[in-house]
């Protein structure tokens, strides 16, 4: 998606003109992928503009950073504030907000001790997500990292080339979206987004073993399905576990909840399915402020 520029970067602890949040050539990151991001929305409510699930995202960059041993300078606190002056600043209604964390400038080499980090948060528009024809998903050929390799569970940046690979792949082949199986064949998730199935009314989706990401939408969604009665199950499913639903549907902060209409040139019976709509209509209404029993979810403006 095309960025649309706003005014303001938060970049070490200050607000700086769009333009001039820039880095040296030579930084560490971009080199040897090390860093960690994430992104979280900001959705027009009723009462103006509220971010979804802040502190969750902010714990899971928090959680990232540990993982790959990479010190970060500011706490959930401090970026929960930053985010909310640039936010502010910029005054979008509905947007996208990248938190990341990078090596930075400094010293070259694999050894990262010592290498100031340097840390931004960025947000953009991202209009809400309009109804979409169901997507169009294929097996990809490339595994999902496998956590003996590189932890999966952290939202780093280096690890995104095993998703680019698998999106492109699946795009190349006319697909709308790539469904990556873990090392031991079971299902782990999308490019960028957790995968749910239905069937017989009930919710299953893979857990972090299969090496797909603590995803916050999928988190949402488990909570939204237990509130509205659903038997739910995170646990290890086959690629003909998706064959055989009745629905299945992917999720993601950036796509929301989106239904998937075949796997593998096999049409799903429903798309989006009954279940997937009621989640959806649930979703929406959480994120907006329509449903205040979700209000804990939304820091306002
Ligand atoms: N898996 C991967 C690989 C992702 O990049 C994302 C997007 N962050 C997700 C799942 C969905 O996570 P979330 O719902 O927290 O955005």
């Amino acid at each position: 998606m095309v960025m649309t520029e706003a005014s303001t970067i938060w970049f070490d602890g200050a607000l700086v003109p769009w333009q001039q949040a820039q880095v040296h050539v030579l930084t560490h990151g971009l080199h040897y992928g090390t860093g960690v991001l994430e992104g979280t929305r900001v959705h027009g409510t009723a009462d103006g503009a509220a971010v979804f699930r802040l502190d969750d995202h902010l714990r899971r960059l928090v959680r990232s950073a540990g993982m790959l041993r990479l010190p970060l300078p500011y706490g959930v606190e401090e970026l929960a504030a930053g985010t909310l002056d640039m936010l502010r600043a910029n005054g979008q209604r509905s947007c996208y907000v990248r938190h990341f964390a990078f090596l930075g400038y400094g010293s070259m080499g694999l050894d990262m001790r010592g290498v100031p980090t340097t840390t931004v948060i960025a947000s953009w528009d991202w209009p809400e997500a309009v109804e979409a024809r169901p997507l169009r998903l294929k097996t990809s050929s490339w595994r999902r990292n496998d956590p003996n390799s590189v932890p999966p569970a952290a939202k780093a940046t280096g690890p995104y080339l095993n998703s680019v690979l698998a999106r492109r792949e699946a795009t190349d082949a006319g697909y709308d979206e790539a469904l990556l199986l873990a090392a031991d064949g079971s299902v782990s998730e999308c490019s960028a987004e957790n995968v749910f199935t239905v069937r017989d009314g009930v919710l299953r989706t893979p857990p972090a073993a299969s090496g797909a990401l603590e995803g916050l939408t999928q988190d949402t969604v488990l909570t939204l399905a237990r509130d509205l009665g659903v038997e739910v199950r995170v646990e290890r499913l086959l690629r003909s576990d998706l064959y055989a639903a009745d629905e299945v549907f992917v999720c993601g902060t950036a796509a929301g909840i989106a239904p998937v209409g075949s796997l593998d040139d096999r049409e799903l019976p429903t798309a989006p399915g009954t279940l997937t709509e009621r989640l959806a209509d649930a979703y929406r209404a959480a994120v907006t402020g329509e449903n205040p029993r979700y209000a804990h979810w939304l820091t306002r403006l």
